[in-house]
């Protein structure tokens, strides 16, 4: 990209998850016009917010909330009532990266993105000329560990959900476990209603849309007491700390996640 540094915009997107965050602590100092957003579902957890409000404390500078073209009951109208699923992820596209394209226009921007060095995963790259992306923590070697200690030493720490939720994002997001749909259910039981009623069944043809794969939710906490045991049978009896337990669901759903929503 040959573009004059005083014309060149420096952006990057916080999700509300972990890596995200370490990333703007990271760079701050690095990159001091730099520009951070955060593109706003309307659906986010309480505790998103509750994050970038310390997030924003820290880095001295506000960060843009950039909003959807309506929210996700228009964009599902504008998608005939299909519920978004892995396979057709209408929602990163029209909730996530559409806002951020539109954001910057034909700017030539840089836009920093947290993939860890200990990730085999691409990131999200923007099919737009103008848009470059830049991976510092895998440029300079950073890890896991590293992207903890940052956190820490920085006093924003972990946000809230990590204790029951493995990757930030949408409450109703169809790539939440099953075990985290209950945690849903204990720690926002009027999320996890509004969930709900999204599901639907048509009783002509008999098809289902659920947002957890083969069940409905009300099925899914009929079977809570089985889930959870069954996810603490498999687990390392040597692991003990919330933060041990994520990064062993992390490495087990890597190639799942939803790249744009959760870094
Ligand atoms: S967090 Fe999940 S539901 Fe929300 S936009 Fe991303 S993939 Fe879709």
């Amino acid at each position: 990209m040959n573009v004059k540094a005083e014309t060149l915009r420096h952006v990057l997107g916080v999700s509300g998850g972990k890596d995200s965050a370490a990333l703007a602590i990271y760079m701050r100092d690095k990159v001091p016009d730099m520009e951070y957003f955060f593109t706003d579902t309307g659906a986010e957890l309480p505790e998103v917010y509750d994050f970038l409000d310390k997030l924003e404390a820290y880095l001295g500078k506000p960060i843009k909330r950039l909003m959807p073209n309506g929210d996700f009951d228009h964009q599902l109208k504008m998608h005939n009532g299909f519920l978004p699923s892995p396979n057709t992820r209408w929602c990163t596209r029209e909730m996530k990266i559409r806002p951020f394209e539109e954001w910057v226009g034909e700017d030539h921007v840089v836009t920093y993105v947290a993939i860890r060095a200990d990730e085999d995963r691409e990131g999200y790259r923007s099919t737009k000329d103008n848009i470059q992306p830049r991976f510092p923590f895998k440029e300079d070697g950073l890890n896991r560990a590293d992207i903890e200690r940052i956190l820490y030493n920085s006093g924003v720490g972990y946000p809230k959900y990590y204790e029951w939720r493995s990757r930030s994002g949408c409450y109703f997001c169809f790539f939440q476990r099953k075990s985290e749909w209950i945690g849903l259910a204990k720690h926002h039981p009027d999320l996890f209603e509004e969930a709900k009623k999204y599901e639907k069944l048509e009783t002509t043809s008999g098809d289902r849309y659920t947002w957890s794969q083969g069940e409905s939710l009300d099925e899914l906490i009929l079977r809570a007491s089985k889930i959870l045991e069954s996810n603490s049978n498999s687990q390392n009896k040597k692991i003990e700390t919330w933060q041990e337990q994520l990064a062993k669901i992390e490495d087990e759903s890597e190639d799942e996640s939803c790249l744009i929503c959760s870094l």
